[in-house]
């Protein structure tokens, strides 16, 4: 199938729109037409090198010199029949977004020949000049240079006429520079942290899958008008505007039709995504005016974030084909719904049991139990690292807002749940979980419905809610990595399942039956978890905070405090533990945290300082210009009558003074503020500093907010929410 074509044209008010050329086959004609899978390797490998790289695949065999240039043979081959000329290793480092280096396939040959190659070894191994990218001072203190190493287990793609190989980076040290590694080290300690589990109750089972659906939300704005915002541009959110007359207080948005602007979009995202082999399912509108939603149907962990970081890019290059702008910061408009993503996580066996869902049989809902209450011992225990996970400058916006999580990470069950664990603590510990409806024996048995999605209720205020077969983590910011959180949640869990299994073994040693036994260790963590991390009421209120205190959960609402919950003690050591981070690339990561905070304020704190001053107050002051030329000519006109008839125009004058000199006042002093901060070496201290001037923007941004009632709408420079917020 040939690439896309668009064809731009121009809607009624002259306003760039595109015409999609669809291919006109169905999706299942060409989903994964532009991914190197099975049915690729399979064609272009001979039969040794494709059985060779499959077993790398699936069993992390090692994959010698000679069949690694093979395999890097067939792609090359593959490649260029579809056109492509160069290849890029595709990582994910601490920054947003991803990061590539193209090389052609050009080649001089050992007669210096110009021929097409890619060999083994660039595909195992390369060095980026990775200077620039983040490292919190690992590679500088240890080894100059990190280095991308190919992830065989994400398959490699093309996309933009290149040939993508997904790759870790990591320094010569060994630490990791990016997100992926520790992903891929956190998914091998939790799914084999579950397996002697699973086999406790199925002997059957060889392997665990960790799973992850996401969902993504963003804003889409008309290209032009972001254009006209240095803030949106600059910094991702507007950092000044008035509210709307109507923005979603009629909830019209949800569900609402999509304008025919944006189903094109979606359109060509979807075929796009199609091509890599992304199963994208559903795509709505969302609550605020502009805002959408785009899932795919989950899978494995590491290739559906890799999917996430792909779709992005997708979504960012197709908007700007049709006249939008993705946004994908976490609260791009004041007022405004902001944009999460959340993370539906799982595990599921090779066998095909979904571990978070109630099984066939009391069996399988004892197994199911075990899974469900160790995951919320783990996320009890480390419910402050799970929050400094998704702590970001601009996820801050959101988390604690009153229409987003709070800033305290707790657990949602539902009723059904809530009322199993209840009954399994006053229940004798050899009471069979039953499935509901199928037995009905006497009354006081334990017993869980066998589906039950639909009971689950939607408590939105909840950062971390079960919902029928998954754990939902909502609280995880838009425009966040996915691997942030999941590392941290899969590392907590691995470590739990560990603790269990072996609290576990020892009953059973004190001779217990296997089933007495775990219905003996998950009561005492029934009751802790009951008291503390599980939480189904309103999220956020102010008696939520208070209680949530008590309860010993973590309160912190500043984000560079937040962070700080990575390197206590006992989180080192259960990240050490479970071999998904270690000591030092814990500290590094802090400090890239803490910087990246520092700098996203800055940058917030001196694009509004010149908004203010350089856009605002001079339309504030042409206006009242106009103002009291008006009263002075009132009063060349009507003589002393004048102040009667300019009573209006007085008030203006004297209220955009004042307006003008509370601005002013305002950015002189954060000024200062930051003269301050941008003195302080260590970058903890200095994210605090710069965590008193966020607080400081929102006290500027009132006056120009009071200045855009006021100020005539010809003279004032920017475009206002009404405009940004509404597509047609
Ligand atoms: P919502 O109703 O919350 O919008 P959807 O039903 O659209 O949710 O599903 C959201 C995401 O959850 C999808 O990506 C879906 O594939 C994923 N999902 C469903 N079941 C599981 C599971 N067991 N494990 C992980 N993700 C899942
Ligand atoms: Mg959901």
């Amino acid at each position: 199938m040939g690439l896309q074509r668009f064809q731009v044209v121009r809607d009624s008010f002259n306003r760039q729109a595109i015409k999609v050329e669809t291919p006109s086959e169905r999706p299942a004609a060409y989903f994964g037409s532009m991914v190197f899978d099975r049915s690729k390797m399979v064609k272009y490998l001979d039969a040794q090198t494709c059985a060779a790289l499959l077993d790398c695949m699936d069993n992390g065999a090692h994959l010698d010199r000679a069949t690694a240039d093979k395999v890097a043979e067939g792609m090359r081959v593959w490649a260029m029949e579809n056109g492509v000329t160069h290849v890029t290793h595709w990582f994910q480092p601490l920054t947003e977004g991803t990061a590539e280096k193209h090389d052609s396939f050009l080649e001089f040959d050992s007669e210096g020949k110009l021929i097409e190659q890619f060999d083994g070894k660039s595909l195992v191994q390369q060095e980026p000049d990775a200077s620039s990218f983040p490292n919190g001072g690992i590679r500088a203190t240890f080894e100059a240079r990190g280095y991308t190493a190919w992830d065989p287990t994400s398959p490699v793609f093309i996309h933009d006429d290149t040939l993508c190989i997904p790759t870790l980076f990591v320094s010569f040290t060994g630490e990791a520079l990016d997100y992926k590694t520790p992903l891929k080290r956190s998914i091998k300690a939790v799914t084999e942290a579950a397996l002697p589990i699973c086999r406790m109750f199925d002997k059957k089972v060889k392997k665990v899958y960790n799973y992850l659906g996401w969902e993504q939300e963003y804003f889409l704005v008309d290209q032009e008008l972001y254009c006209s915002r240095p803030d949106l541009m600059l910094t991702g959110r507007t950092l000044m505007g008035h509210e709307s007359s109507k923005n979603q207080q009629l909830e019209d948005h949800y569900f609402g039709a999509i304008p025919t602007r944006v189903e094109a979009f979606f359109r060509d995202v979807e075929v796009e995504s199609y091509k890599l082999g992304i199963p994208l399912k559903t795509h709505h509108n969302e609550a605020a005016p502009n805002q959408f939603e785009i899932a795919p149907i989950f899978g494995e962990t590491n290739i559906s974030n890799d999917q996430n970081q792909l779709v992005i890019n997708i979504m960012r290059s197709t908007a700007r084909k049709h006249g939008f702008v993705v946004l994908l910061h976490e609260k791009p408009y004041k007022g405004i719904n902001g944009s999460g993503k959340h993370n539906n996580w799982s595990l599921g066996t090779d066998t095909g049991t979904m571990l978070m869902a109630p099984g066939k049989d009391s069996n399988g809902n004892l197994q199911f139990i075990t899974f469900f209450v160790n995951v919320l011992a783990a996320v009890q225990k480390h419910n402050a690292v799970l929050k400094a996970a998704i702590a970001t400058a601009t996820n801050s916006h959101r988390l604690g807002g009153n229409e987003a999580p709070p800033a305290i990470v707790s657990a949602f069950l539902g009723r059904t749940m809530t009322d199993v664990l209840h009954k399994l603590l006053e229940m004798p510990s050899d009471t069979p979980i039953q499935i509901s409806g199928k037995k009905s024996k006497s009354l006081g048995l334990v017993e869980i419905p066998e589906i039950f999605v639909d009971n689950t209720d939607r408590n939105r205020t909840s950062p971390f809610a079960f919902t029928g077969n998954r754990f939902e983590f909502r609280a995880v910011g838009s425009s966040a990595n996915c691997a942030g959180a999941l590392s941290a949640l899969n590392a907590a869990v691995a470590d739990q399942l560990v603790e269990f299994r072996q609290a576990v073994e020892k009953e059973m040693q004190n001779g217990k039956s296997q089933n007495v036994a775990i219905i003996e260790t998950l009561k005492p963590i029934i009751a802790e978890v009951l008291d503390t991390v599980c939480f189904d009421g309103n999220g956020y209120t102010r008696e939520w905070q208070l209680e949530a205190a008590r309860r010993g959960l973590d309160v912190e609402t500043r984000v560079p405090y937040m962070i700080q919950a990575f390197t206590n003690p006992d989180t080192v050591e259960m990240f050490e533990r479970t071999g998904v981070y270690t000591k030092k690339e814990l500290e590094a990561r802090n400090e890239i945290k803490w910087e990246i905070y520092t700098k996203k304020v800055q940058i917030e704190a001196r694009v509004l300082g010149r908004m203010a001053v350089n856009h605002i107050i001079p339309a504030a002051l042409e206006y009242q210009t106009k103002l009291l030329n008006n009263v002075k000519l009132m009063k060349d006109s009507f003589g002393d009558n004048y102040m009667n008839m300019a009573g209006v125009q007085m008030e203006l004058i004297e209220k955009i003074s004042a307006l003008v000199n509370q601005i002013k006042t305002g950015v002189d002093e954060m000024i200062e503020a930051r003269k301050v901060a941008n003195v302080i070496d260590n970058q903890f201290e200095k994210a605090c500093e710069y965590y008193k001037i966020a607080t400081r923007l929102d006290v500027i941004r009132r006056p120009l907010d009071e200045l855009e009632e006021i100020v005539d709408d010809n003279i004032w420079p920017l475009p206002k929410y009404r405009e940004l917020l509404f597509i047609n």
